[in-house]
């Protein structure tokens, strides 16, 4: 007898459950999928466990019929596909005819559903693959899905399940997008213990964006929209822009754009908050994600990222979205052409969303740029040579008439004395300043530390530099001191102090900060409430999606309260799983520290110049801020002389 052979059904199904059943969000991106494929016009997900002991979707959508009831969980049984022709021309969601039986197979299944066209409705019950009971009942047209006890068999699969929170957060994110990308449906997603997001259906995009993100992202998002033909591809001529296209789909062969983009001054610390759709459908994109960084290129940081809402629509046949058995990728004929016009178009909205220049005034105005003060040419700033001029604190980079103003610009026009190049040059201190604390090669030293503990101590403040660097001498030479540094070193290590002695000083607020969280990030909110109570915040749920912060700790306030929390409710769960307490505790010490710290471009009274200096000098660690950069820069008396040819 031969070796090979077939394998059964249900480990056939296993396997490919393997593929497509990854976590229970899977389980729930393939369900939602099925209810939208099906015309629902209102859809309920509740989870439990995480999803691991029950997750449920009840849909208004068309049902299915007595006998497709039973044949949906055939291996490879689907109603959008007759033959291999159809793959070229995908309209709907699901194709492969995987998901139920793949589902089925590593759970407890339930599936009650009706057809309009029918009287009764069907129940079939299915366990591990093994069909339990098939039985006509009374149903309100539509289906419901439940899954309980996901991967009860698959002992392997369940090891690799993250916490319930994690898993919940993943189920969060994903009904948000869809939701995101639906606004004419109803979508509701409940835990057991709260409701995570209601989504009542809304009349565009617009509405439903800002149903889900509040007020404060939606201020921040411009609208783009623009269509081109795609017989234009490979033509040299540069597209023309459309925008507002005024009728409901797409011309045949017309790639169409809409969504959102932010704006310069919304920045995120990853991509999470970037979706980009093609026809309705959630896609990881390398290409587009690449066309979207081209477009911010020069306009936020290479290490910051926008918040995008990208629905792109274009004939089926240009886009291949049979290349990943959870139909997360796709693979575009014209994928160069599709770049380009994402780039271009988002390019285009950004460019045009500004009156031209109002940067550069804005820096004109506050730019108290006297001939004396600046004598050294420290530019780029250490520490950071990646970004330079980036500067939170800075206004917002903003475009020109003849385009982007760059991050050297910035830098240049911040940090470079154009009124004086004669005494720049004639101060030529051709050594950089090493920041303090490093040794020559710029590596930061025990000995330093202490020596410049020391030091610190006999500082003369001078004054300001550009109302942002203190200016500061003793014996050794001149000190350059970044105020917004140093306070946040500051700041950070009396945070860690009073945290440990539960005698962090906490503020009440006026009125409390209402800050719209997304669901998944509820879920984060969550899991840093504890360690955000020790360092003096007071929060409470307002709403399903809100929280209102009624306490926070001195000296955090406003904008720069919300910042924070924003901040350390971006680093993705996956992250905030693996951080240990100390970590996590660090983590949020040091955001407290960097928004709450004084900002640079903050004139300050000489007393404050003395305190701050003193305060740094009784730090353990004066040479580094908590996120590494230098706090101060010295140019030692030698160089100066050298400078002036006195030695
Ligand atoms: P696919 O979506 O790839 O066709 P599935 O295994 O997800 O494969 O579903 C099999 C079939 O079951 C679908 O083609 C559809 O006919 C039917 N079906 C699944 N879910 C629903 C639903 N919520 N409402 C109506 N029909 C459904
Ligand atoms: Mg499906």
């Amino acid at each position: 007898m031969g070796r090979i052979r077939i394998l059964s059904d249900l480990v056939a199904n296993q396997i490919a459950a393997g593929e497509v059943v990854e976590r229970p969000a899977s389980v729930v991106k393939e369900l939602l999928e099925n209810s939208l494929d099906a015309g629902s016009t209102r859809i309920r997900i509740e989870v439990e466990g995480g999803g691991r002991k029950l997750i449920r979707i009840v849909d208004n959508g068309h049902g299915m019929m007595a006998d497709d009831a039973l044949l949906a969980f055939e291996r490879h049984a689907t109603s959008k596909l007759r033959t291999s022709d159809d793959l070229l021309s995908i309209a709907t969601l699901g194709f492969r005819g995987e998901a139920l039986p793949s589902i089925a197979s590593v759970s407890r299944l339930t599936l009650e559903t009706r057809a309009a066209e029918e009287e009764a409705g069907t129940v079939v019950e299915i366990n591990g693959g093994h069909i339990q009971r098939v039985e006509a009942a009374g149903l309100p047209v539509g289906t419901t899905i439940t899954i309980r006890d996901l991967f009860f068999n698959t002992p392997a699969r369940r090891k690799f399940l993250r916490s319930e929170q994690t898993e919940l957060s993943h189920i969060a994110a994903l009904v948000t997008h869809y939701a995101l990308a639906n606004p004419s449906k109803h979508f509701e997603l409940h835990s057991s213990t709260q409701a995570l997001l209601t989504a009542p259906v809304t009349s565009s995009n617009g509405d439903r964006l800002f149903q889900i993100f509040g007020r404060d992202t939606s201020m921040h998002m411009l609208p783009t929209a623009a269509e081109i033909d795609f017989a234009r591809a490979g033509l040299p001529e540069p597209p023309p822009w459309k925008r507002e296209p005024d009728y409901e789909s797409p011309a045949p062969g017309m790639l169409r754009l809409s969504g959102f983009v932010s704006k310069p001054d919304l920045q995120k610390l990853n991509r999470n908050s970037i979706y980009i759709f093609v026809n309705g459908r959630l896609i990881r994109d390398r290409l587009i994600l690449h066309a979207l960084t081209d477009a911010y290129r020069n306009i936020i940081p290479p290490t910051s990222y926008p918040v995008v809402l990208l629905f792109l629509e274009m004939p089926p046949e240009e886009v291949d979205v049979n290349v990943h058995p959870a139909k997360t990728e796709v693979r575009f004929r014209q994928s160069a052409f599709i770049h380009d016009f994402v780039r271009d178009s988002v390019r285009n909205t950004l460019m045009h969303a500004r009156p031209a220049a109002d940067f550069l005034q804005a820096l004109n105005n506050n730019s108290p740029l006297a001939s004396a003060s600046l004598l050294v040419d420290v530019s780029p700033l250490p520490g950071d040579p990646s970004q330079p001029g980036f500067d939170p604190q800075l206004p917002p980079t903003s475009f020109g008439s003849e385009g982007v103003v760059s991050a050297e610009e910035i830098a240049s026009f911040t940090l470079q004395p154009a009124a004086q190049p004669a005494i720049a040059e004639r101060l030529d201190f051709s050594h950089p300043a090493i920041p303090v604390g490093y040794s020559d090669e710029a590596v930061l030293t025990p000995d330093g530390e202490a020596q410049t503990l020391n030091a610190l101590a006999t500082l003369r403040p001078l004054g300001q530099l550009r109302d942002s660097f203190i200016l500061a001498v003793n014996d050794e030479g001149l000190w350059i001191v970044d105020q917004h540094v140093a306070h946040e070193r500051v700041l950070f290590e009396k945070i860690l102090r009073d945290r440990e002695v539960e005698r962090v000083q906490r503020q009440r607020l006026l009125m409390p900060v209402l800050i719209d969280l997304l669901p998944a990030q509820m879920i984060t909110f969550a899991r840093l409430a504890a360690e955000l109570e020790r360092n003096g915040f007071e929060a409470e749920p307002f709403g399903p999606k809100t929280i209102a912060i009624k306490a926070a700790p001195v000296g955090l306030e406003g904008r720069e309260l919300e910042r924070m929390l924003e901040e350390v409710l971006a680093v993705p769960d996956r992250e905030q799983q693996t951080e240990n307490a100390e970590a996590r505790r660090h983590r949020i010490a040091a955001s407290i520290a960097c928004h709450a710290a004084i900002k640079i471009n903050t004139p300050l009274e000489p007393t404050k110049i003395d305190w701050l200096l003193r305060e740094l000098a009784k730090t353990e660690h004066p040479t580094s801020c908590p996120h590494g950069r230098p706090i101060a820069l010295r140019y030692s008396m030698k160089d100066i002389q050298k400078a002036f040819q006195r030695i």
